[in-house]
């Protein structure tokens, strides 16, 4: 609907703004109850969701728990995370991995049928599924869609923007959304996705880019993470800079080294001598 002549819809089914992965599933866990999706492009298409590549975090594997993950979550928040909203996210995450299999997702399995995951930056543990190598969010999209396309209580208006919907706050307390923040500064999302790499790029939909992430293959990762740990149990700081600055982590010091570890202990052992 064109923005400079507005529609007004009366409806009494539930009114799902937006048609991503969050919409989708929303729309099929309401089902048989009557919902009313807006999408403003052809299903499928103007979410990020078709274009989350990496894949979804959960504990699947027996070593792991949804304790871990939370643990791990909060640590690499460092102190953005709710920790209750952690516990809670990591504690459904199995469950919906397992419904969006039985929903169709056809998520990548090894030999054994167990589902391949990957380890990912700040995770102690492998536990990122994925689907096709890095088509996680196109063919979670993909399965959903046909999902909804068989279920008759989802109505689905597509080329529809909502507008006119009002913030809810102390000074408009009859607005519509109330938002709460989380912690997040406003576009954090944002700016890990796109901005954290240099080279972010367009892709064929005006208003979706991607980002252009360094990126070391789990083999050569697994090597240098041994050769860190080695260096640093024998406190080989210099071992640890120039390991650092060989890995394609963009890091160039700036300064020379300041080991406070090593002053401190250096500074012990004077004393000690006096
Ligand atoms: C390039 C990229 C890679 C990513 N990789 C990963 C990953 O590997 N793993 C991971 O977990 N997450 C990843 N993410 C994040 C993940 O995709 C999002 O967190 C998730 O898809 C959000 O789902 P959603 O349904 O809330 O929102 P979206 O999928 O963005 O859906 C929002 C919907 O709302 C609609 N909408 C907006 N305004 C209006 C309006 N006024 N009226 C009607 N509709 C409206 C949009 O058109 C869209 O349909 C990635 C994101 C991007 C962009």
């Amino acid at each position: 609907m064109p923005v400079n002549s507005p529609t007004v819809i009366a409806t009494d089914r539930v009114i799902i703004v937006g048609a991503g992965l969050g919409a989708l599933y929303a729309a099929l866990k309401l089902a048989p109850r009557p919902v009313l999706m807006i999408s403003p492009e052809a299903l499928g298409q103007g979410a990020s969701s078709a274009w989350a590549q990496g894949g979804v975090a959960a504990a699947m594997d027996a070593a792991d728990s949804p304790e871990k993950h939370a643990a791990d979550t909060v640590g690499a928040g460092a102190g953005t995370v709710d920790a209750s909203v952690a516990a809670h996210v990591t504690s459904e995450a199995r469950r919906h991995i397992l419904d969006l299999t039985t929903l169709g997702t056809p998520f990548d399995r090894d030999a054994d049928g167990g589902y391949v995951l990957n380890r990912e930056a700040a995770h102690s543990l492998a536990r990122v599924v994925r689907v096709k190598g890095d088509q996680a969010g196109a063919e979670i999209m993909k399965a959903l869609i046909s999902e909804i396309a068989d279920t008759p209580s989802v109505q689905v208006l597509e080329g529809v923007l909502a507008s006119g919907l009002e913030v809810k706050d102390k000074w408009n307390p009859q607005g519509d959304i109330e938002l709460h923040y989380s912690g997040l500064r406003p576009g954090e999302k944002l700016y890990e996705e796109l901005l954290i790499g240099e080279g972010s790029y367009e892709t064929d939909h005006e208003r979706i880019n991607k980002a252009n992430e360094i990126y070391l293959p789990w083999e050569d990762m697994i090597v240098l993470l041994d050769n860190l740990d080695a260096a640093s149990d024998s406190f080989d700081v210099k071992s640890i800079q120039e390991l650092l600055r060989n890995a394609p982590t963009g890091y160039v010091p700036t300064s020379k080294l300041n080991d406070l570890f090593l002053k401190k202990t250096l500074a012990n052992n004077l004393r000690s001598l006096h």
